[in-house]
């Protein structure tokens, strides 16, 4: 149980050197592929603090069966998605800048970059919104992440998914950096989207052929 509990409390020091997020917003849960547990991070706690013992702990049926803290708000998402996404392990939901722009304009982010089509998907959509702590809010994320693994959550930030932490971690820096490129393009001019043959040819690479 520790070592995955630590996984959770050292994303969290990993997302504030990142700047991902400012003071003791976002939340990182964690799934053991062997145990379906979940290791939640609590409420609004100091991420440079936490310990392992200050780590939530679900069992696959989404019961609490370890930790004294409260549970971050966002629990429900948190569980909606990893039923939703068997695929997923590793979930990070910040509020960076450049993409939270994008959310709380209510704006995707378009296929404009390999690396973005590559691990993210086709585009990240924002969800319908819904107040924040909500079932809804989960429901509505659930259904705009779809299969990719990034989704807005509308005038409040950005998750991304992954089949373990490091690759999350990837899609946050991936989806940030496209989000900023895409916002500074529009100073020289429009960014080309990328065509949806062109998109599906990358991302069949990754999956067959790309790395040693
Ligand atoms: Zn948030």
């Amino acid at each position: 149980m520790d070592d995955f509990k630590q996984i959770v409390v050292d994303a969290g020091v990993k997302m504030c050197q990142r700047s991902l997020t400012v003071g003791t917003w976002g939340n990182i849960s964690y799934r053991d592929p062997e145990s379906g547990n979940i290791f939640l991070t609590p409420s609004g706690m100091d991420y440079q603090k936490l310990g392992t013992n200050d780590i939530v702990v679900y069992n696959a049926k989404g019961e609490i069966i370890e930790g004294q803290r409260k549970p971050s708000i966002e629990w429900s998402m948190h569980l909606a998605i990893f039923a939703a996404r068997e695929d997923v392990n590793a979930i990070i939901h910040t509020h960076p800048t450049y993409s939270t722009a994008f959310a709380i304009t209510d704006t995707s982010i378009p296929p404009v970059s390999e690396d973005f089509v590559q691990i993210v998907g086709d585009s990240v959509e924002c969800a319908e919104y819904a107040l924040p702590g909500t079932k809804e809010l989960g429901e509505y994320a659930v259904k705009a992440l779809a299969s990719k693994n990034a989704v807005l959550l509308t005038s409040h930030g950005t998750l991304c998914v992954g089949p373990n932490m490091d690759f999350a971690f990837k899609v946050c820096d991936v989806v940030e950096k496209t989000a900023y490129l895409y916002l500074m393009s529009k100073n020289l001019g429009e960014a080309r989207i990328i065509p949806p043959a062109d998109i599906k040819a990358m991302q069949d690479f990754v999956k067959t052929k790309y790395g040693q």
